[in-house]
């Protein structure tokens, strides 16, 4: 895509005709297909991590419930043709949103870092967590209001350049999803209003060459927002890809309070970045500190 000079080639809106669409500058916000990044020849970084969500909803008596429930035990098998060879701790998280209106959105997110990724059946994963919660919360087949879902999750930058030839790349498109909890929501947003701002100072820009020089900040200003955090978040995604590390820290961590207070704020990505308490500011600093991913 270069700016107004090469247009994108489609299919018209009738009878198979080609048609060509023109804009001096395309924001790709198309998820994580992220098909006109791809169709440009940006390829994932295959030193990214990556994650799979699955979920799916189920009316139960949880409804109502004021937080979201995030549960870290999400096992198994070693082997699954081989019961005796023991289960395997997958480094994720299982979570219950209540939605308040009868039913509750129930999913888990599995990281790429571990030995089993490319071998799980994550629907499985799925059906075998829920069956161990309590049979009042109702999350059984009997009670089930949607189909089960997935999706990959593109983190820690791992699409980039994120501009270049007039397109850039926002959200799960560039791969803003954080590797601490799977969330890109936020990232996504904040990716749109950076693009928005540098898209709007790009195009105040009479010349060609200055209007290129603003639109090349874009990339900067997202590892400023986001890259720190992001390398973290990397390096926390292939420790607890580790089956014993990841057994350690939910049998020792868990019952923490003081140390799982700072955990949840990390991952959550809850730190105050303007003051807020010690966990505040030293985990702002190590995002700060940290070379963006
Ligand atoms: C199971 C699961 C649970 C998740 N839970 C959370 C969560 O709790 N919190 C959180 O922050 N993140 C969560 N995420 C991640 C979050 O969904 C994404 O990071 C976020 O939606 C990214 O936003 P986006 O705008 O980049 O992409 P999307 O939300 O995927 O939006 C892209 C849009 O582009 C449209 N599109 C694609 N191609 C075309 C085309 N050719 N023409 C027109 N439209 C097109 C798509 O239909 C879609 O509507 C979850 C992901 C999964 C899979």
């Amino acid at each position: 895509m270069r700016g107004a000079r090469q247009a994108r080639r489609g299919l018209g809106p009738g009878h198979g005709e080609q048609s060509e669409y023109r804009a001096p500058v395309v924001l790709a916000c198309d998820g994580n297909s992220a098909r006109l990044a791809v169709a440009r020849g940006r390829e994932r970084r295959e030193d990214r991590p990556m994650g799979v969500g699955v979920r799916t909803y189920y009316s139960t008596p949880r409804s109502h419930d004021d937080y979201m429930e995030s549960w870290m035990e999400l096992w198994v098998d070693k082997d699954p043709h081989d019961p005796s060879a023991g289960r395997m701790l997958l480094p994720g998280y299982g979570w219950i949103f209540a939605l308040g209106d009868g039913t509750s959105n129930v999913g888990l997110g599995i990281l790429d870092t571990s030995p089993a990724f490319g071998t799980v059946d994550y629907k499985d994963v799925l059906r075998r967590w829920v069956a161990t919660l309590p049979p009042e919360w109702t999350f059984d087949e009997e009670h089930r209001v949607g189909q089960v879902r997935g999706a990959g999750l593109p983190m820690a930058l791992g699409r980039v350049p994120h501009y270049a030839d007039g397109l850039l790349l926002l959200g799960d498109a560039g791969g803003m999803i954080s590797p601490f909890n799977g969330e890109g929501i936020a990232h996504a947003m904040e990716a749109a209003r950076l693009a928005a701002e540098i898209v709007a100072q790009a195009l105040a820009r009479p010349d060609v060459s200055t209007r290129e020089r603003v639109l090349a900040r874009y990339p900067d200003a997202v590892r400023e927002e986001m890259g720190g955090y992001f390398r973290l978040g990397s390096v926390f995604a292939t420790l607890i890809g580790n089956p014993t590390i990841m057994r350690l820290a939910v049998r020792h961590g868990l019952p923490r309070r003081t140390l799982m207070r700072f955990v949840v704020k990390i991952m959550a990505g809850l730190a105050d970045s303007r003051g807020g308490d010690l966990d505040d500011r030293v985990i702002s600093a190590l995002a700060r500190l940290t070379p963006s991913a």
